[in-house]
């Protein structure tokens, strides 16, 4: 029997919407060049986005093309997260950190019909000129008068003069909630990028996820600062969640050291953050050195790569709490999230910490597998190793514009994540590796992460990496590189080694520790495990 109930579609232009109407006055507040703030209220947002989506319908681009930015956090950015999408185009977010070879594949690939980009990164385009789509129009952020010159590109537009002068309300279309509002391509270290197409539905649907106390968790009453950037996996989804839930914006522009963070979170009263553990590191080593507290500062998000135990523990003893989440940019991103039971309340401060620690369980509507070497499910354990699998509305099915079926998208539903994890009886998750980083040493499993944490314990580290060395008696054996800390003293290799003793099995611990000045990483701030490979 069919129900009863009205077909409302669910659309980015309806948080738009929402927020322009019910959060008229919250602002969003942008960092630029030289630390100049800009204040714009979500009223003025929308009204500057439907002046952008009437610019868009006067350049001639159509229904479902993709637009392209390159661009830092700011009110601009989010502008055309809602202008594009809520018009029915496509927002292609690039990475500008990409090699260029890399964003000359994607622009083409996504065949964009202009692109939003900031001026810095002007000189790049330029580099690329042959390589670019033809008939690429080229939008640069910046006010009218100061649009920089380019002997390259001759038709260079202001952001804000495209803008000026039209209409700021907008006839947002009914779309079918199916359609596409943005797209992302991964960072491929493994071969080209591959594009993930984001629907109006999955990005509703995931902004609300994330918003829940239990996962990231977003309220009217957060000031949300987005270290996170809006071309990293859509930065998490908070740019559709914060105006869904009301919360006041802070876009960090181009400056993330721990001093600039420190002082803008203190400026605009920023309660909840989020961005990957790197920041954090840099944040907190500020902190400490300074002797200072957080004003208003009470929790942050981490993912992308696995935040140390011990740097929890650092940021936990400033007054901050931490939440660990796991995802992927096939994943919108995010599927899990560690927050706590009341059962927890009795663990000790470790025990507590350890799960903190690990990657989450599963947010409402995601569905996890983990599969072992025969296909069937691992036990519930938290010791057995697995493939994790995952399936839900906000997974991709399969990527943009490729020619052959990915096999990670496999003919029973499932995407396989590519990452090696245990899951205990709570459905909580912890990722041992990467299925092409884990050590395979005398028929055993050594996780790289997991000697990875170890070693960003001992005090005099600052960062730490580990690859696997083929061995002729053991088939693979970890090698630990290590980068020390400013004004400490390089630890020695069996410093390092008597350190590991207790916190893993004697056979997991690195024989090879190397140090070395500083340690490659991707442009979302992962280690670049293949480049570290090549330094053996
Ligand atoms: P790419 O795969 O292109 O590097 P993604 O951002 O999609 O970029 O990376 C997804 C991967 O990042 C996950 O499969 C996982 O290995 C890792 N990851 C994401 N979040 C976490 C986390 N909280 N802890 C540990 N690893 C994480």
């Amino acid at each position: 029997m069919q129900a009863l109930m009205m077909d409302v579609p669910l659309l980015v232009s309806g948080i738009l919407d929402h927020a322009a109407k019910y959060h008229t006055d919250t602002e969003v507040v942008s960092a630029g060049v030289g630390g100049r703030i800009t204040r714009k209220t979500y009223g003025e947002v929308a009204a500057r986005s439907a002046q952008l989506a009437h610019a868009l319908d006067a350049m001639g681009i159509g229904a479902g093309d993709r637009v392209a930015t390159m661009a830092w956090n700011s009110n601009r950015h989010l502008e055309l997260y809602f202008a594009v999408g809520g018009s029915g185009r496509v927002c292609h977010t690039i990475n500008p950190r990409l090699f260029p070879e890399q964003i000359a594949f994607i622009l083409d690939h996504a065949d964009d019909k202009a692109v939003f980009v900031e001026p810095m990164f002007l000189p790049l385009l330029e580099t690329l000129k042959d390589a670019l789509p033809k008939g690429l129009a080229i939008v640069v952020l910046c006010e009218e008068d100061e649009l920089p010159a380019s002997g390259v590109f001759p038709d260079l537009v202001s952001y804000e003069g495209l803008i000026a002068g039209r209409s700021g309300t907008y006839e947002w279309p009914r779309l079918d909630e199916n359609e596409a509002c943005s797209l992302c391509y991964t960072s491929g270290t493994t071969g080209n990028p591959k594009g993930v197409l984001y629907s109006h539905r999955s990005s509703v649907l995931h902004a609300m996820a994330i918003g829940w106390v239990d996962a990231i968790g977003l309220s009217g009453e957060d000031t949300a600062c987005l270290v996170v950037p809006m071309f990293h996996v859509n930065a998490w989804g908070l740019p559709y969640a914060c105006p869904m839930m009301g919360a006041k914006m802070v876009m960090p522009g181009a400056n993330l050291d721990g001093a600039s963070l420190r002082k803008l979170f203190d400026a605009e009263g920023v309660t909840m953050s989020a961005g990957v553990p790197t920041i954090w590191m840099g944040l907190t080593a500020h902190m400490e050195d300074a002797g200072a507290t957080f004003g208003t500062l009470k929790r942050v998000a981490v993912g992308g790569s696995a935040m140390p135990a011990p740097l929890i523990e650092r940021m936990n003893a400033l007054g901050v709490s931490v939440r660990h989440a796991w995802g992927m940019t096939e994943t919108s991103p995010v599927g899990l999230a560690s927050a706590l039971k009341p059962k927890h309340a009795n663990l000790s401060d470790e025990e507590r910490l350890t799960l903190n620690a690990k990657q989450g369980r599963p947010l409402f509507g995601m569905q996890f597998r983990v599969e072992g070497a025969d296909g069937s499910d691992v036990p519930r354990d938290a010791k057995s190793y697995g493939a994790l699998l995952v399936r839900g509305p906000w997974v991709a099915s399969r990527y943009f514009g490729s020619d052959s079926e990915s096999p990670s998208f496999r003919a029973d539903g499932w995407f396989e994540t590519g990452d090696v994890v245990t899951i205990d009886p709570d459905g909580y998750v912890q990722i041992v590796d990467r299925t092409k980083d884990v050590i395979k040493s005398g028929g055993e499993w050594i996780s790289s992460i997991e000697l990875e944490n170890v070693a960003t314990g001992h005090p005099a580290v600052k960062e730490a990496a580990v690859v696997a060395r083929t061995d002729d008696k053991w088939g693979e054996r970890p090698v630990l590189f290590l980068v020390v800390k400013d004004g400490r003293q390089a630890p020695t290799a069996d410093d390092i080694r008597s350190f590991y003793e207790g916190k893993v099995a004697r056979w997991c611990i690195p024989d090879d520790v190397r140090i070395v000045d500083a340690l490659p990483h991707t442009a979302t701030g992962k280690l670049r495990k293949t480049d570290i490979r090549d330094m053996l």
